[in-house]
């Protein structure tokens, strides 16, 4: 049947008193008595018995009534599932494409993980690829890197875990959802699901017989990643390349990724609007992931001015992994160190969005190790990370 001719019949569960007897919203569609249906994401059908709307039974009942159902057999479901028409099933996919209006303040950052609401579920989503923004009037399209409030566009959306739902023109209830900022709870963004993308479900993380632990063991080590986070010239490079020295006379087995060699190669691609800086540390923080899989203690550099991206980064990993090191040296400090006359440059114009004149540094809430360099010596700060690993074993 052709998804377009016909409206999909979704209930979105709400309660099951027992394996057979479910309450919840119809979403679209219709039910009738003797409907075959079926439990989503459990995929297990049933046939309606009978059907109640405010303790009445009725024969069938049209979207936006509150049912409840009784089912020929038990099936698997809880609270927030789909009970579905058995003909025409919702999709269950962790990426898709879909029409976003944006309306947060601050511009959609491609890369940047939201917190995804829709009634087939929540999870974080990333918006993986913007394809291009519609031009107000005349819906032109227009190739397009970010959106900025009240800008609508068009691109593919990833989520951290597959959630029900229908193309939009199927089912509207089913087709909308909401992105969120993490921290504020503020809706930035309207979207609508176009289709669902399938690629995801053909891509599979090829388990290995040698593992992190093995590969760590004949190390003699524990894998970290030391995240080294601070304003430009605050002192990250500089304490990193003696921490290193100190974990090789130790024998254990580092790589330092800095901030200014990654952009040499992996990144060379990458700018530093907004944008660019949030896929710089997300490919950053994959590639530490990689690493640490291979059993390395890894020491990375960069500004990673933004809150989100760090837990993000921090998100891939194992509890205790990710180790935040905030190298906390104020500003004028570090304008007065400026080992790379970076901030005599940004200062006269010659640099455009640098961090701490004219592009945010947002300092870390909770970093497991804060180190300021004003009070203390490199030599101090690399030991003082040094004393940190040995204290976690
Ligand atoms: P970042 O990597 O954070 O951009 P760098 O390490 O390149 O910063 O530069 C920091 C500068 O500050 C270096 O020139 C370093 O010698 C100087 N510096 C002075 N005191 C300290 C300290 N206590 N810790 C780290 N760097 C310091």
């Amino acid at each position: 049947m052709n998804r377009e001719s016909k409206q999909a019949t979704r209930l979105l569960i709400r309660g099951v008193e027992s394996p057979g007897r479910l309450e919840g919203l119809l979403l679209c569609g219709s039910l009738s008595k003797g409907d075959c249906v079926a439990t989503m994401p459990s995929g297990q059908q049933s046939t309606v018995m009978n059907l109640q709307h405010q303790g009445t039974a009725i024969e069938s009942a049209e979207a936006e009534a509150n049912l409840a159902v009784e089912l020929a057999y038990a099936v698997k479901a809880s609270p927030g599932d789909i009970l579905s028409g058995a003909d025409l099933l919702p999709e269950y996919a962790d990426q898709f494409e879909a029409a976003l209006v944006w309306l947060g303040e601050d511009e959609l950052l491609p890369g940047r993980n939201y917190q995804f609401q829709s009634n087939g579920g929540s999870t974080e989503a990333l918006v993986s690829k913007l394809k291009y923004r519609l031009e107000p009037g005349t819906d032109k399209q227009i190739a397009a890197n970010t959106l900025r409030l009240n800008e609508t566009g068009v691109g593919n959306v990833a989520l951290t875990t597959a959630v029900l739902f229908d193309p939009v023109l199927s089912c509207s209830a089913l087709g909308k959802f909401q992105l969120l900022d993490r921290e504020s709870s503020k809706v930035v963004a309207e979207g609508e699901i176009r289709h669902g993308l399938r690629r995801a479900s053909n891509i599979h993380w090829q388990a290995t017989d040698v593992d992190k632990a093995s590969r760590a063991a004949i190390k003699n080590q524990v894998p970290r990643l030391i995240w080294m986070t601070g304003l430009s010239g605050s002192g990250k490079s500089t304490i990193a390349n003696l921490l290193e020295k100190k974990l090789l006379s130790r024998r254990l087995h580092s790589y330092l990724l800095d901030g200014d060699n990654v952009r040499h190669g992996l990144n060379k691609d990458l700018g530093f609007t907004a944008a660019d800086r949030v896929e710089n540390i997300r490919r950053v923080a994959e590639t530490s992931r990689l690493m640490l899989d291979a059993g390395l203690i890894v020491i990375t550099c960069f500004i990673s001015p933004f809150r989100a991206e760090r837990e993000m980064a921090r998100a891939l990993f194992d509890d205790g992994e990710f180790i935040e090191i905030f190298v906390d040296t104020p500003l004028a400090v570090c304008e007065q160190r400026d080992p790379k006359g970076l901030y005599a440059k940004a200062r006269a114009g010659d640099i455009k969005n640098f961090t701490g004149i004219d592009s945010p540094y947002e300092t870390p809430e909770r970093p497991e190790l804060v180190i300021d360099t004003v009070r203390i010596s490199v030599e101090e700060a690399a030991d003082r990370i040094i004393d940190y690993l040995d204290a976690q074993g």
